[in-house]
């Protein structure tokens, strides 16, 4: 009999994680008998984790808070934007190897393809937010052809890091700035956690932003966040965060089952199911 693949995401906490929800939808859909499992890991056991993933009998799998860090330096190799951003959220083994890479930026240049393609053609971004997500966002728009990088934060030390660390195309700047600098973005990212259940702040003054703008949030919870909610009030094309969860999962699930899964409506259904049961 085939050996039964096996991977897994591993958080600290990792009971809200919707990955293994994703990677079982695919699995049975693809008739693999392999299998996702969810492994809480304290940040103390964490190196011990990854240097034993291999022994333990795991082909691969994600990490997620506040792991991504400890799998970045974890690994043997990383990919590009793994190496720009500092994190590794998803790892596979090649020749016995620990390889890692960062799917979350491919995912947010996945989701606003699927549904507003034309973003590939805007030069002006302003990015709200300057975390650890902003990081993978900042990599997709350089890498699409932006050139002129705007990133907002409440601490503009913070944002002033991540243009030091992303080069000149990239600017920082105070959130009193936000108005004038969204003025003329062809992009609208919040990377802010602001918008999250149950907190119903604005990230930003959508009154400010152009008619011709794209408006993406990566928070998920809720699925129209407030953001989203006065932008498309205001009548301006809108893309929410989910897709950019769906898309970061399928490359993992090629390395460890050897099969590129589709993300579908069907499976964006699958997850928004979960997330209501689990909410
Ligand atoms: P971090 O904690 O690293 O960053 C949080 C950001 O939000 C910082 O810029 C912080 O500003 C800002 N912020 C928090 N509270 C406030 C506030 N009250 N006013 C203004 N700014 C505020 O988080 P991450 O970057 O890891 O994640 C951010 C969000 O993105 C989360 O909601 C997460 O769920 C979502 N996400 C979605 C993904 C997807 O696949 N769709 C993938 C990854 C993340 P400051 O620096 O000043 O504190």
């Amino acid at each position: 009999m085939a050996e039964r693949i096996r991977a897994f995401v591993c958080g600290h906490p990792v009971a809200h994680s919707r990955s293994p929800a994703i990677h079982g939808h695919w699995l049975q859909r693809h008739g693999i008998a392999g299998s996702y499992e969810r492994i809480d890991v304290v940040p103390e056991r964490i190196s011990v984790f990854i240097a034993e993933m291999a022994a333990q009998g795991f082909a691969g799998g994600n990490f997620t808070i506040p792991h991504k860090e400890a799998a970045f330096a974890g690994v043997d190799r990383r990919d590009a934007a793994a190496e720009m951003i500092g994190a590794v959220n998803t790892v596979w083994l090649e020749e016995g190897r620990l390889v890692g890479a960062n799917t979350d930026a491919p995912g947010f240049a996945a989701n606003l393809d699927d549904h507003a393609p034309e973003w590939r053609q805007g030069r002006k971004a302003v990015v709200l937010g300057a975390g650890g997500a902003a990081r993978a966002v900042l990599f997709a728009l350089l890498d699409a052809g932006f050139t002129d990088v705007r990133v907002v934060n409440r601490s503009v030390a913070r944002a002033r890091e991540l243009a030091d660390r992303f080069g000149p195309r990239v600017s920082a700047h105070g959130q009193a700035a936000a108005g004038e600098l969204l003025g003329d973005a062809d992009l609208v990212v919040n990377t802010t956690s602001l918008g999250m259940d149950g907190n119903g702040e604005l990230p930003a003054d959508v009154t400010s932003i152009h008619g011709g703008a794209i408006v993406t949030d990566i928070v998920y919870v809720p699925l129209v966040t407030p953001l989203l909610a006065a932008a498309t009030a205001r009548g301006l094309k809108t893309v929410d965060g989910l897709g950019m969860l769906l898309h970061q999962a399928a490359p993992g699930f090629r390395r460890w089952f050897g099969i590129m899964p589709e993300v579908t409506p069907e499976l964006r259904d699958l997850v928004i199911a979960d997330m209501e049961r689990h909410s």
